[in-house]
């Protein structure tokens, strides 16, 4: 009950009402971040990490990693994921343990701060998870909407 008052209330503030494609929520996370997310494919994380993806904050961007998956909807939902710590203010804790071969091109002291996708069993964890599936079903009411759109006017 709890999460889905915070899920609510995180939704709300988005304020792009219940259903937006994925472009339009990255820019909204953009405008309340102040600076630009980037998304990007990271071979060694599923590899040799054993993640599915992974949050960075630097100081001029944060960076959503994922592994490479052969379904767009699982990618979707990695990156959703890491979309709902951000929205929900979970880029809290420094993680000086994040190993160098991952972010080889991202020096360490611009690493700000860092969440790994690792126990989904802690609440921020339940949290961001249930948030992911707010934002996903926002984007396939979206889909559907500009389907049926095109079907009339199209
Ligand atoms: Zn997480």
């Amino acid at each position: 009950m709890k999460t889905e008052v915070a899920v609510s209330a995180a939704m709300y503030e988005l304020a792009l009402g219940e259903s937006f494609t994925f472009d339009a929520l990255v820019e909204a996370i953009e405008q309340r971040r102040g600076h630009r997310v980037r998304i990007i494919e990271l071979d060694a994380l599923g590899e040799q990490a054993g993640l599915c993806a992974l949050l960075m904050e630097t100081d001029d961007q944060d960076l959503v990693f994922h592994a490479p998956t052969e379904s767009a909807l699982h990618r979707q939902q990695f990156v959703l994921h890491e979309f709902a710590h951000l929205i929900l203010g979970h880029v809290d804790g420094d993680d000086p343990a994040a190993p160098d071969f991952l972010l080889p091109d991202i020096p360490r002291s611009t690493r700000r701060r860092l969440l790994r996708r690792q126990d989904l069993d802690t609440p921020r964890e339940i949290l961001a998870e249930s948030m992911a599936d707010h934002l996903a079903a926002a984007i396939r009411a979206s889909a559907v909407r500009d389907s049926r759109f095109l079907e009339i006017f199209g």
